[in-house]
């Protein structure tokens, strides 16, 4: 798997973040010289700092020199632009360049279930996780979520299965990247902030099947046209595997009276009935399909399939009720990122909902709320960097209010709630306005609401 890299071949990493750190650990126990760089300042990278010295990494910060260079491969953090200038350069001087992703690839020793689209990624993989543990086969969770997926290859087996989350940003630069099993969630705009439109975007998460065999399988969703439009156009060697909440698919998962069904080679399987599904929301049942399809297709019997999709709880900021408080609950959907996700959220809950929104704009076009935010949303209450443009896109029937911090905005929707509404922080946009991240942004939240006596 490594004859990309032969032996003694010089690494630049760009970035020592988590996965940039995680490939460097990795590419120095497998011999090879590392240099990392990242543009931060030292002062604040001290823990990263220790990391790299403890392993006998060269490192610089706060700056990007010619030594990125002096490389025979350059790998690039999913965090960092490839418009910036020493990416540029590298690339002039015909140095490969690939992701975090590719690298932990070449020294992966089992099987890859992968996962990817614009939002369920973490949901399915966690699920997919909770499978093999309930079925008691060897795995291991990672990518964004979890471990970065360099670290976990040290300590996997030819019989551990990976199960990773992948980025636009990771498959972008992969070079032969394979997973024995693909997963495309779905398609919707995000990332334009660092895509350069809505067809590259796409580009870069269709790579997920760029080096399937026909021995390997690409499981998609069949429910969502902008997915099936772009497979339309793709000629994919793995077997595909539709699945659709709706439509009994050949080869393929569905739902048919209330039971999550597959169906594969001419075998009908009843998974388990939908009121078992912890998971709220009908976006929640298109991940319970992608994730039984990879797990049946992975040979998981499906006694570990249904008892994991019976006891998934979610994860942390993902739709997650807080607490009631006089008959209003609290939901922290601050992994809501994107106008997708938040849309999904709104038709996820069924109260009357006041809404919290707003964040980094991400370059989306707010107008397209309009029809849901009319239908189920008494009040708007908008914060952060997008608050401003989001309003101007809203029409002028949605009662709105512009507040400067989370406080506020739990306080003026804490004034309007009856008992039997819902406050909802569900952004829509990125994080980074305010905040560390969207966790820091949902701990906040939390935080805030648990401190009301
Ligand atoms: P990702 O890892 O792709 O960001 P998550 O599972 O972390 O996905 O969920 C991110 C956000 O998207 C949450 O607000 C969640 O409620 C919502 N979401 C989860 N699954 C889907 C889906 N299949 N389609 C649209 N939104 C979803």
């Amino acid at each position: 798997m490594t004859d990309f890299l032969p032996k003694n071949s010089v690494v630049s990493v760009l970035g020592a973040g988590r996965s940039g750190l995680a490939a460097a650990n990795l590419l120095i126990k497998k011999g090879h010289p590392v240099f990392v760089s990242d543009i931060q300042k030292s002062e604040l990278k001290q823990r990263e700092i220790k990391f790299l010295k403890e392993r006998g990494i060269e490192c610089e910060f706060g700056r990007h020199s010619s030594k990125v260079l002096e490389a025979d491969l350059m790998v690039v953090s999913p965090g960092i632009s490839l418009e910036i200038e020493i990416i540029k350069k590298a690339l002039s001087l015909r140095i490969p360049v690939a992701s975090e992703l590719e690298v932990a690839y070449w020294f992966c020793p089992g099987p890859i279930v992968a996962v990817t689209g614009t939002n369920g990624k973490s949901t399915t993989t966690a699920l997919i996780g909770e499978m093999f543990k309930a079925a008691a086969r060897d795995h291991v969770v990672a990518g964004n979520i979890g471990h970065a997926f360099s670290s976990t290859v040290l300590n996997m087996t030819p019989e551990t299965t990976a199960i990773v989350e992948v980025s636009s940003f990771q498959l972008e630069l992969i070079r032969r990247f394979s997973p024995h099993i693909s997963i495309l969630l779905n398609l919707a705009p995000d990332h334009l902030d660092r895509h350069q439109n809505f067809n590259d975007y796409v580009a870069a998460k269709l790579r997920i099947f760029e080096n399937q065999t026909p021995t390997d399988f690409a499981i998609y969703n069949a429910e969502d046209p902008s997915t099936c439009q772009a497979l339309d156009s793709l000629n994919l060697r793995a077997k595909t595997f539709p699945f659709h909440a709706e439509l009994r698919l050949n080869n393929g998962c569905y739902i048919r009276q209330d039971f999550v069904e597959a169906r594969l080679d001419d075998t009908t399987h009843s998974i388990l009935g939908i009121n078992d599904l912890t998971l709220p929301g009908k976006h929640n049942r298109s991940n319970a399909l992608a994730s039984a399809l990879a797990a049946l297709l992975a040979d998981i019997p499906i006694a570990g399939i249904s008892e994991a999709l019976k006891r998934f709880k979610g994860l942390e900021h993902r739709l997650e009720f807080v607490r009631s408080i006089d008959g209003v609950m609290f939901i922290d959907d601050s992994k809501a990122t994107n106008l997708d996700s938040m849309l999904k959220a709104l038709h996820s809950v069924e109260q009357p909902l006041i809404l919290i929104a707003g964040g980094k704009d991400k370059g989306e076009d707010y107008s397209r709320l309009n029809k849901s935010i009319s239908q189920k949303v008494k009040k708007l209450i908008l914060m952060g960097e997008s608050a401003s443009k989001m309003a101007d896109a809203l029409r002028n029937g949605i009662d709105k209010v512009h507040v400067a911090n989370l406080e506020q905005a739990i306080n003026e929707a804490r004034a309007v709630a009856v008992p039997g509404d819902a406050i909802l922080f569900s952004p829509g946009c990125a994080s980074f306005d305010m905040f560390a991240n969207y966790e820091d942004r949902g701990r906040q939240f939390k935080t805030l609401v648990n401190g009301i006596e």
